[in-house]
């Protein structure tokens, strides 16, 4: 709530939109001796703003990170935290359950560059250790993944990240800052897309790199400041108007989540619920160890394939049919022919998203309602 607050002259209660590209100077001297580094203080917006500023700053003593930096999406936080990491030669590995965008920058974008990436099974540790190489400089994953609800163990891969002498990048979009801490658990860079929960009312982009002061000097600060991937104080505005109640929605979320997810899976026209805090989750005993709550999303498969999804995604009427997530307002996803359908079936499959399934990303609605939609859809199949 108050951390990182730079209140100005006037006192204000709530933090001040400093909407301004650059910043004036008393003298010529005064000019010189900001540039120099030798008296603090504002340069230009595309390095650094005072609302950013306080949007970073309280990004961190939330994470409990030394530094971070904001970005214009949470897609130049992860291309950033990569780019500022690696160059031609180098060799990441990754989980292959991603982002469809996080994928592209591993597996197209940096072997332009001479980066080559190994994708592997995320659950399975031993998959980690054969993959490293003498040149490999990164490790990325996100956990729980997308749209499968698969838990990794970051505690572990930060481990064998370690002793191949590599990075440890963890993508923690689908848990928040409210439910797991990756540099707790040994991770050395933790990114996020504030486009999703932590707007959470679906207004803005933005994205967070949170590490050490060290990582950040070494690896982030300067790429940014010279490509300009920046966050506009507008958004780092909004941004902090939804840290405020970040915790609240969440909360909200997670138990939304929990009570869909045991719902769902009594329903006969539900072939299986993942959900990382039920008892039948595959990676339950590392979810319980690693998060603080099961997350704000459930995912399930319908009997009867795509026709039967569509079926139920179209009978909703509060949960809305979004590729979104991390939304106040309940959302569904069909993954196969959205977030996903650029994937071969084969590809798909090999993620565990069948044509049957349904992501839904539990809003702070009143849990009865939401209920009442997905048990009056299903029944409809
Ligand atoms: C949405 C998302 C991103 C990308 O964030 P943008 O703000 O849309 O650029 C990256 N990783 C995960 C897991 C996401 O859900």
């Amino acid at each position: 709530m108050h951390g990182g607050s730079l209140r100005s002259e006037f006192g204000e209660t709530s933090e001040a939109l400093f909407l301004t590209q650059g910043y004036v100077y008393d003298s010529a001297e005064a000019a010189e001796a900001r540039f120099k580094g030798e008296e603090p203080g504002y340069i230009y917006s595309r390095f650094s703003n005072p609302t950013v500023a306080m949007f970073e700053r309280r990004m961190a003593e939330l994470e409990g990170a030394e530094a971070a930096r904001a970005t214009a999406t949470g897609m130049a936080a992860v291309t950033a935290s990569l780019m500022g990491q690696l160059k031609a030669g180098d060799h990441v590995v990754a989980a292959k359950a991603l982002f469809g965008s996080c994928r592209y920058v591993i597996e197209e974008l940096l072997p332009r560059f001479g980066v080559q990436s190994t994708l592997v099974d995320g659950t399975q540790l031993e998959a980690w250790r054969a993959a490293v190489r003498p040149e490999t400089k990164v490790f990325f994953l996100e956990s729980p993944t997308n749209p499968t609800l698969e838990v990794l163990d970051i505690a572990a891969i930060a481990a064998i990240a370690r002793d191949a002498g590599a990075k440890l990048v963890v993508d923690n979009v689908f848990a928040t800052p409210m439910l797991q801490s990756p540099l707790q658990l040994g991770a050395d860079c933790v990114v996020y897309s504030a486009t999703k929960h932590i707007d959470g009312q679906g207004r803005c982009l933005g994205g967070v790199i949170l590490a050490s002061d060290k990582f950040i000097a070494d690896h982030i600060h300067t790429l940014l400041r010279q490509t300009g991937p920046s966050i506009s104080p507008f958004n780092a505005w909004v941004m902090l108007k939804g840290l405020e109640t970040l915790p609240l929605r969440v909360r909200q979320q997670t138990e939304n989540a929990r009570l869909i997810a045991d719902a769902l899976a009594s329903h006969p026209a539900v072939a299986r619920v993942l959900y990382p805090f039920r008892d039948d989750h595959p990676q339950v005993a590392v979810a319980r160890r690693q998060m603080r709550g099961g997350g704000t999303l459930v995912t399930f498969e319908v009997a009867g394939g795509k026709a039967a999804a569509f079926r139920v995604a179209n009978a909703l009427r509060i949960i809305k049919i979004s590729n979104n997530l991390g939304d106040a307002k309940s959302l569904v996803t069909h993954p196969s022919t959205t977030t996903h359908q650029r994937f071969e079936e084969h590809q798909r499959l090999g993620m565990g998203i069948t044509q049957g399934m349904l992501r839904v990303s539990a809003g702070i609605e009143d849990a009865e309602d939401l209920i009442e939609d997905l048990i009056s859809a299903l029944d409809g199949v």
